[in-house]
């Protein structure tokens, strides 16, 4: 299985992708994920990246593609992987298609997780209270202002996604707005489907 998640930020990506880890045993290929870890290494690609993150904005496609292309070459992604956060752009998009075609790859589906914003921006100042209150250090990006423009980047640049995976049949929307555990069952409901189709 070969899925995207697609939302704004902070719409639980990251909790539902693991949770799919879990069940079905694919790797989460986070781009965010992998950038922060290149940032932390020190690596020239995470010295380019770090800048450009912690004001909200997009990292180059192809810096971005680059680093998923080398990941999918990993054994971990024979079955099957979930992206998360990737592609962010329509060119990543069809970046994306041309690195699934080259290895002879297909994508399965692309969930969108729909929310209402406004409840975004109350779950980011819940999540930095909490991070603050367990002692551990709060991201560069996770704050009001940068929030409501990485939400603000995300409807230029990656809302156009949708109607381009719709046109390809491949779209599925979830309500995100639902608790985790609904929204977990929304998504198998939907796996479920697919295996039958
Ligand atoms: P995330 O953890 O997915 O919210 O990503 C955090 C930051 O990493 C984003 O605000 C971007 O600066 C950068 N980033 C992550 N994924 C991508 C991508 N596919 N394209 C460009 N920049 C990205």
């Amino acid at each position: 299985m070969i899925l995207i998640f697609l939302g704004p930020p902070g719409a639980g990506k990251g909790t539902q992708a693991q949770r799919i880890v879990e069940k079905f045993g694919i790797p989460q290929l986070s781009t965010g994920d992998m950038l922060r870890e290149a940032v932390a290494a020190g690596t020239e690609i995470g010295k380019k990246a770090k800048a450009v993150m912690d004001t909200g904005n997009l990292v180059s496609d192809e810096i971005v593609a680059g680093i998923v292309s080398e990941r999918l070459d990993q054994l971990d992604c024979k079955p099957g992987f979930l992206l998360d956060g990737f592609p962010r752009t329509l060119v990543q998009a069809e970046m994306l298609d041309s690195i699934l075609a080259e290895k002879k790859r297909e994508l399965d589906v692309v969930l969108e997780l729909k929310v209402d914003e406004e409840a975004l921006v109350f779950r980011l100042n819940n999540r930095i209270a909490e991070t603050i209150a367990a002692g551990n250090e709060v991201r560069a990006d996770d704050n009001e202002e940068t929030f409501r423009h990485r939400l603000s980047v995300y409807h230029e640049q990656t809302a156009p996604l949708i109607p381009f995976y719709e046109k390809k049949g491949l779209l599925k929307e979830v309500n995100g707005m639902a608790s985790i555990e609904d929204v977990s069952d929304q998504i198998h409901t939907l796996f479920a489907e697919l295996e039958n189709a």
